[in-house]
């Protein structure tokens, strides 16, 4: 992968190969954003770039260097990842001792944090000298969803390249690649990716999402009894978080279009291939029913996000969907 092949993220893009082509490539950086739109791809491939044998400004991803560091083995290129839940403070230790060493092979060590907020303090403090002042040969490349997590020292040691989500236009596009024969399927995954390309492609290979969709929505036009409300709970409490998570975006993105419908408005909506459906539904719910429900669904979502009983939790969901209490 080099710089042409990353979607979505030109201005980042361009902005570190302008670096590049001026010789002044800063020697810390935090790339921060949301998981799944190309930070830890864009750090591995400026990594290329910076040691390409070939490229000027972009990775050539044949010669060695290039084909070293995608595949994990470059002596200068190191990945630091959080043992169990945090980098620890060995972790960074280690680092610091190679910062004496002569470079291998390449002409840049660059060394990637990825979820550097969750450095531990003692570890966090330990890198501070290192990140003030990096020897000239060394780039650190910081990685976070959220730069208000780091400590003030930190960001105010870093070059902060943002990274935004991708337009519902570009997530479409790359998922008609994949999937050109099958248009509807297109743009509710598109949704569903919430601008992460990450999410995108794996939503692309797993089948059976427009069958969910359909049970999901089954589920909510039937009077449903209690018992049958949580055997249901239930089944959906034993998927892992994002299963979980798409089934209630599914369910969100449902009760948003009616939301809509019920303003008078017919455009933008995700499951436009359900209008009449949707147009059915609409009358079964106040527009107050509809705010509340969607508070709840997105309530659900933060409470899963969190250790709760994730059973309890949906039981309680779907308690306020069927009967509205
Ligand atoms: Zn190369």
């Amino acid at each position: 992968m080099s710089f042409k092949d990353i979607r979505g993220q030109q201005q980042a893009i361009k902005l570190l190969q302008k670096e590049i082509a001026t010789s002044s490539v800063g020697g810390t950086y935090l790339f921060t954003g949301p998981a799944g739109v190309g930070k830890s791809l864009t750090a591995l491939t400026f990594a290329k770039a910076l040691n390409c044998e070939k490229g000027k400004t972009d990775s050539c991803d044949r010669c060695s260097s290039c084909r070293k560091i995608e595949h994990g083995n470059h002596p200068d290129v190191r990945v630091i990842t959080p043992e169990k839940d945090s980098i620890k403070i060995e972790q960074t230790r280690s680092l610091k001792r190679e910062v004496v060493y002569k470079l291998y092979e390449g002409r840049k060590k660059v060394w990637i944090i990825e979820k550097a907020d969750s450095l531990t303090l003692e570890a966090a403090n330990s890198l501070l000298k290192l990140l003030e002042e990096p020897p000239a040969e060394v780039v650190l490349i910081l990685i976070s969803q959220s730069e208000g997590k780091l400590l003030p020292t930190i960001l105010s040691r870093c070059r902060i390249i943002r990274f935004l989500p991708l337009s519902l236009k570009e997530i479409e596009e790359i998922i008609a690649e994949h999937l050109p024969q099958n248009p509807e399927k297109i743009h509710l995954l598109a949704r569903l990716a919430r601008g992460k390309v990450g999410e995108a492609l794996r939503l692309i290979k797993e089948e059976g999402i427009l069958e969910n969709r359909e049970e999901i929505l089954d589920s909510l036009k039937k009077e449903r009894k209690i018992e049958e409300i949580f055997n249901l709970a239930a089944r959906w409490a034993s998927y892992n978080k994002e299963e979980l998570e798409r089934i209630l975006d599914i369910l969100l993105f449902w009760f948003r279009d009616l939301l809509i419908l019920k303003q008078g408005g017919d455009r933008w909506l995700i499951n436009d291939d359900k209008t009449r459906e949707l147009k059915k539904q609409k009358e079964k719910y106040s527009f107050l029913d509809l705010k509340q429900i969607i508070e709840t669904i997105e309530k659900t979502r933060y409470y899963l996000k969190s250790n709760v009983n994730q059973r309890l939790a949906l039981e309680a969901m779907w308690l306020k969907l069927v009967y509205r209490t």
